[in-house]
């Protein structure tokens, strides 16, 4: 079957793709001008830290931070605009 995309924002047909967002070049390039707001969780980083715990028989165990890819950007450093 086939399916026609079409912009998420204005509903003309799609010539660009974002994530899982068609847009239309007009969006597409609205987007990448800048309107894209930082993630708040890392700073616009795409990495934040996150501690594990990890087993040490002779202390009892410790906290270790680590870097990894930000859970709410998916490691992009950008949120989606709320469609
Ligand atoms: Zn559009
Ligand atoms: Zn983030």
């Amino acid at each position: 079957m086939l399916h026609l995309s079409r912009c998420v924002k204005c509903g003309v047909k799609a010539t660009a793709k974002d994530g899982k967002y068609y847009l239309c070049g007009k969006h597409w390039l609205e987007i990448y001008a800048g309107k894209f707001k930082p993630c708040n969780e890392c700073g616009g980083e795409g990495q934040v830290e996150y501690e594990r715990s990890v087993v040490d028989w002779s202390s009892g165990g410790y906290l270790e931070g680590y870097m990894d890819d930000c859970d709410k950007c998916n490691g992009s450093g950008e949120l989606e605009y709320d469609i």
